[in-house]
C-alpha cells in the first residue's frame, strides 16, 4: 500500500476538522466513525428490511417483469438519505447504503443466477446536472458486493418524463412509454434493472420490456426500497 503526501495532510486535516467539528449521526446525535457518513451503521441498521423475497406478483405493472426484489422499505430515514446522496461528496452515502442491501438480499438473488446488472439510464442533460446517476451507483456497489458485471451502456434513455408523483397507472404508462431505446443488444442474459425505489413498477417494466426485445432471455427489478404504504395507480 502506498500513502501520497496529498493524501496523509488530506486524511489528518480531516482528522483536525473532525475534532474541532465533530460529525454527528443525523438521526441518533452519536459521533459518527471515520468510513461513516450523515449517518451511523447503527441506524441504518435500523432501517426495516421488507422480508418480501420475490414480490413481482403485487407490483402494480409487472407485464415484462420477471422478478422483482425490493430490501428496505421506503421510509422518512431512507427518503432522507436517498434525496441527501444526490449532493456532492454524499455519494458515499449511497453507496454504503446499497452495500448494506445488498447483503441482506442475497438469499433472494441466488435461484435467480443473474448474469448482469443494468442501472435505470438518467437523461444525458440531467447526468450532466447531477454528475451522476444514482442508480448506477447502486449497480456499481451491487457489482462489486455480487461480483456480477454491471452495464450502463445497453440501455439509453431517450427523452423527458414528466414527473409522475401525481400520475395514476394508465398516465404513467403512456409517459414513460418509448422513452428507453437499446444502444447495445443485450443477449441471452437474465437481466436486473437497477433502480432506488419501486412504486407502480412503470419505469422497471418498460426497460424489461425494451431489454426482452433486445434477446434478453429473463429480466426484473432491483430496488434499495419500497414504499409500504401502495396507491392504486
Ligand atoms: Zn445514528
Amino acid at each position: 500500500m502506498t500513502f501520497s503526501i496529498g493524501t496523509m495532510m488530506q486524511n489528518s486535516l480531516k482528522d483536525i476538522e473532525n475534532v474541532i467539528f465533530p460529525q454527528i449521526c443525523r438521526y441518533c446525535d452519536t459521533n459518527l466513525k471515520q468510513k461513516e457518513i450523515y449517518i451511523c451503521y447503527e441506524c441504518i441498521s435500523n432501517v426495516p428490511h421488507t422480508e418480501m423475497g420475490d414480490w413481482r406478483n403485487i407490483v402494480t405493472s409487472s407485464e415484462h417483469i420477471d422478478f422483482a426484489i425490493s430490501a428496505f422499505w421506503y421510509d422518512d430515514l431512507l427518503n432522507d438519505c436517498v434525496h441527501k446522496s444526490k449532493y456532492n461528496g454524499y455519494q458515499k452515502l449511497l453507496r454504503i447504503i446499497s452495500k448494506y442491501a445488498a447483503e441482506i438480499i442475497q438469499n433472494d438473488l441466488i435461484p435467480l443466477n443473474i448474469d448482469l446488472l443494468i442501472p435505470v439510464p438518467l437523461h444525458s442533460t440531467r447526468k450532466r446536472e447531477r454528475g451522476f446517476n444514482q442508480a448506477q451507483i447502486i449497480s456499481e456497489s451491487f457489482s462489486n458486493y455480487y461480483k456480477i458485471p454491471s452495464d450502463s451502456k445497453i440501455l439509453k434513455r431517450n427523452s423527458w418524463t414528466d414527473s409522475q408523483t401525481s400520475m395514476n397507472i394508465s398516465e404513467r404508462k403512456e409517459n414513460i412509454s418509448n422513452v428507453f431505446k437499446l444502444h447495445n443488444k443485450p443477449e441471452k442474459h437474465t437481466i436486473a434493472v437497477i433502480d432506488d425505489v419501486l412504486t407502480t413498477g412503470a419505469t422497471s417494466n418498460e426497460c424489461c420490456r425494451i431489454l426482452k426485445e433486445g434477446g434478453a432471455e429473463k429480466v426484473g427489478v432491483i430496488t434499495l426500497a419500497t414504499p409500504k404504504l401502495r396507491k392504486n395507480g
